[in-house]
């Protein structure tokens, strides 16, 4: 079985990684800045890794190219890659506004679109988008990551009645508050607080997502299509 995994090279995509090669797939480790990462990790779990920026279409099809001539198939797509910018709605400049749609929302066409094609022709296939708590409920000062987050449950649920006859399953999850470097900016009060508001009072980690992943990936989860899962403490 192979997975490709986007933003493979750490937080909650790394952990993904680790977690699929011990479920028996060989990992494609995607990355686009992490290269020594990604090359660490792959070495670890006995997979491979592949520089592409998912925001660029071109370096997509390498991917995906390379990994078809190399694996003949794709059996698990998981797009994780993703870039939050805060700050308040009006002030979040051009430049961050293109790039944060060109990531975590034209990044995942590109993705998808490369892989979902070849799975379409072997009539099998599994797809597992990251949204975010965000994404289900808006979360102010992150108003351009919900807006993408949001339209990822709505991507997943469009493809997946699109894409089911041809025995694709398309599915979500939503984490919660996961600590990883993306909430680095986050101060040990603004930490707290949060937990005060999650009823599970933790931060979620990357393996809590992950476990989730694993289990859509898996045949257990083989009537299970469309849904967006939330992984986030009891938050929302
Ligand atoms: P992270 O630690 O910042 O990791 C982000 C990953 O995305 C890195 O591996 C990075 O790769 C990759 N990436 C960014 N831009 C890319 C690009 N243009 N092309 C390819 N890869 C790219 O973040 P994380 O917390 O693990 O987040 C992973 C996913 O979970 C994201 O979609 C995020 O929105 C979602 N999420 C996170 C949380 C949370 O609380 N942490 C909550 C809800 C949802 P390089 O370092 O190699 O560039």
């Amino acid at each position: 079985m192979l997975a490709v995994v986007t933003g493979g090279s750490k937080g909650i995509g790394e952990a993904i990684c680790r977690q699929l090669a011990n479920d028996g797939y060989t990992v494609v480790v995607n990355y686009n800045s992490s290269g020594l990462q990604a090359e660490r990790i792959a070495n670890e779990i006995g997979g491979y890794s592949y520089h592409a920026d998912i925001s660029n279409l071109e370096e997509v099809k390498s991917m995906i190219d390379y990994t078809i001539q190399n694996f003949g198939n794709i059996d698990l797509l998981v797009n994780n890659a993703g870039i939050s910018v805060v700050g308040l709605f009006h002030e979040i400049s051009q430049v961050d506004v293109k790039k944060i749609l060109d990531i975590n929302l034209n990044g995942v066409f590109n993705c998808t679109s490369e892989v979902v094609k070849h799975m379409i022709s072997k009539k099998s296939g599994n797809i597992i988008n990251i949204s975010s708590m965000w994404g289900e409920v808006g979360g102010s000062c992150e108003v351009h990551y919900s807006a993408t987050k949001s339209a990822i449950i709505g991507f997943t649920k469009a493809l997946a009645k699109e894409v089911g006859l041809s025995g694709i399953r398309v599915n979500c999850v939503s984490p919660g508050v996961i600590d990883t470097s993306m909430n680095e900016h986050l101060t040990e009060d603004d930490i707290n607080s949060l937990k005060e508001e999650i009823p599970l009072y933790r931060l979620g980690t990357p393996q809590d997502v992950a476990n989730v992943v694993s289990f859509l990936a898996s045949e257990r989860a083989s009537y299970i299509t469309a849904q967006d899962i939330a992984v986030n403490g009891g938050i929302c």
